[in-house]
């Protein structure tokens, strides 16, 4: 497809630097410059913004960041492979784009963001892109340093990302984005738009942290929703038995016979502020 912003179509700068997907990387690169867009909009207006990108790859995603105005993109990326391809959009956009070689899961991107508020976009392997949205969101200080984070998931995951009480998907997940963000799943993205396909449907689900969310500790919630998502079938009178059992139920007035699926992120934060 033509390139908006006169750099050569993604597909020839893959075969010019010889970028075949490697899987152990979980490379599936999206080359349809609209649907990169797409992702790069849901974040909101880049106009001056400072944004993260995890897992650029060949940068169809990063050249619809910068072609809707970023200020500044930093990028990091774990495949060396890609910085020559990276390069080329560097010096198309002169002091815009800084890429960072290096594992994302080892970077400190609080002390990246330097106090500036930042927007994170990513399409990255889900294992990963789990992992560092669990890290952004269990800081002690909060409001974090980042404004949004907008995350390309399997279908599945985003699912678990934005499930309440009474759906099937909740879980240690849904409670975690539930308390300490709005979290909505934006729209969907088929297997055929990526290259080469993954098996599932991804979608991509944009977050916003709450400025107010309920006093807890995160370590503390986290032992609650291991505990009672652990046996998730069982009633939490069973579940929980580890951290307080029926005694910790009747304190915070939460019926023993109840399953975890049925608790409200606030009645999950009042059990964990008990203990
Ligand atoms: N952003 C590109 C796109 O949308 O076409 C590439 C997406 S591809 C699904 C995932 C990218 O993340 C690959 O370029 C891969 O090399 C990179 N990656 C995988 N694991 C990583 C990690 N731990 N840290 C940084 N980058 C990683």
């Amino acid at each position: 497809m033509a390139a908006l912003d006169g750099l050569p179509p993604l597909r020839d700068v893959i075969a010019r630097h010889g970028l075949d997907a490697k899987k152990s990387l979980g490379q599936n690169f999206l080359l349809d410059l609209n649907l990169t867009q797409k992702v790069a909009r849901t974040a909101g207006s880049l106009e001056g913004a400072t944004v993260f990108e995890i897992g650029p790859g060949p940068g169809g995603l990063t050249r619809a960041i910068l072609a809707l105005g970023a200020e500044k993109v930093i990028a990091v990326e774990r495949d060396a492979r890609c910085l020559p391809a990276l390069a080329e959009i560097e010096a198309h956009y002169p002091g815009r784009l800084e890429v960072i070689e290096g594992d994302a899961l080892k970077t400190d991107f609080e002390a990246l963001a330097a106090g500036k508020p930042v927007k994170i976009i990513a399409n990255l392997p889900y294992n990963v892109g789990t992992q560092l949205l669990v890290n952004w969101l269990l800081p002690r200080q909060w409001p974090p340093f980042w404004s949004s984070l907008t995350l390309m998931f399997q279908k599945e995951v985003g699912q678990r990302i934005v499930a309440r009480e009474d759906d099937n998907h909740y879980g240690r997940l849904g409670v975690l984005c539930g308390w300490r963000t709005e979290a909505h799943m934006a729209f969907d993205i088929p297997p055929q738009a990526f290259t080469p396909p993954p098996k599932v449907t991804s979608t991509v689900v944009h977050l916003e942290p709450r400025q107010t969310p309920l006093p807890c500790d995160p370590d503390k919630l986290e032992r609650v929703t291991t505990a009672a998502f652990g046996q998730r079938r069982k009633m939490l009178r069973q579940s929980v038995k580890s951290i307080g059992g029926e005694a910790l139920l009747a304190r915070a007035e939460i019926d023993p016979q109840r399953r975890a699926e049925t608790l409200s992120v606030e009645e999950f934060c009042r059990i964990a502020n008990l203990l």
